[in-house]
């Protein structure tokens, strides 16, 4: 979540941090796709809004992802109450404040996207979920970016898995931020069943790109 300019990628489980974070009377969230760990947290509005003045709330995200939460995350036996925001679909850039907004495809199964923030002086990459590979097309989409987001979801060695689920294997994220040139890479969506301190085998990624960390739960990075 970029809280100062109201934007916030994805809406999974961890979406009650939002209640706190908040900064704005307005909020973006921009969808990946609409696989549910990436949507469920949209019917956690209702609380995370509770009792806030809010002017506007939009959901962006292809017409395929919104239309897949129309019709089964809101259908009436899921969620009847109609959800308190507006979808809009994906524009090829949006503007918000003093941040440009792009999104670019990503290789997954159902298709998703990729984004990257430019704001003045800076610039950030959300790139989740999909398969790791420097010579996809999404690479170039992406480079000289200060802060590179990108999921690990396995190891090294599982790479069959990852190409089977449209997941990443930790040394080909690293070689994607290298090829990107960009400034550090925070890796994130790791395999929630793997509980290790390291579950993805940091020095792997840092021995290809040394300012790699992983993601936590609560990490504030400036960018
Ligand atoms: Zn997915
Ligand atoms: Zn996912």
């Amino acid at each position: 979540m970029a809280p100062e300019a109201g934007i916030l990628f994805d809406a999974g489980t961890g979406l009650f941090r939002a209640r706190d974070l908040l900064q704005t009377t307005t909020l973006d969230i921009f969808l990946t796709h609409a696989h549910l760990d990436h949507i469920v947290g949209l019917t956690f509005l209702y609380d995370v809004l509770y009792d806030k003045e809010m002017e506007r709330v939009t959901v962006h995200g292809r017409p395929e992802t919104l239309h897949a939460i129309e019709t089964h995350l809101f259908s009436q036996p899921l969620f009847p109450v109609a959800p308190p925001f507006e979808m809009r679909p994906l524009a090829d850039a949006v503007q918000l404040a003093d941040f440009t907004l792009r999104h670019f495809p990503l290789k997954h199964p159902g298709g998703a996207v990729g984004y990257r923030l430019d704001g003045p002086g800076s610039s950030l990459a959300y790139v989740t979920d999909t398969t790791a590979n420097e010579e996809e097309p999404y690479v170039r989409e992406i480079e000289d970016v200060d802060l590179l987001v990108h999921e690990c979801y396995f190891p090294d060695g599982w790479e069959d898995r990852a190409e089977l689920t449209g997941h990443s294997c930790t040394s080909p994220v690293a070689r994607v931020a290298r090829r990107a040139r960009a400034g550090r890479l925070v890796l994130v969506h790791m395999n929630p069943l793997n509980e290790e301190q390291d579950p993805i085998g940091l020095d792997a990624a840092r021995s290809i790109f040394p300012a790699t960390e992983i993601g936590y739960d609560g990490l504030e990075l400036e960018f």
